[in-house]
């Protein structure tokens, strides 16, 4: 007879555990325009966490870091713009 031994290490809960997105990988850095909008739709319509992701792409993206596939419901062109522009009174 074999047993299994499965480890599983505990840790705190993530708001990325509760994304839309999960598993859905190919078609979030797909490059065709229509698995973009289904991407994009995904995020806004389906998602419960877009409000996180978008704080974390405002924070972690720069114009010097290379940005790619959708991500908080904007494809990489249009969040590219976004870091590209001065925020207004610091708030975004
Ligand atoms: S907003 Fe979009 S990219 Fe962000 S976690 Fe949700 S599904 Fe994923």
């Amino acid at each position: 007879m074999m047993i299994a031994l499965v480890l599983v290490e505990e840790r705190e809960p993530r708001w990325q555990d509760d994304a839309a997105c999960l598993g859905a990988t190919s078609l979030f850095y797909s490059t065709s325009t229509p698995d973009i909008l289904a991407a994009k739709q995904i995020c806004m319509e389906l998602c419960p966490v877009l409000e996180e992701c978008r704080e974390e792409a405002a924070a972690t993206e720069t114009s010097a870091n290379a940005v790619f596939g959708v991500r908080a419901g904007m494809s990489a062109r249009e969040r590219k713009r976004l870091v590209k522009q001065p925020r207004r009174g610091g708030r975004t």
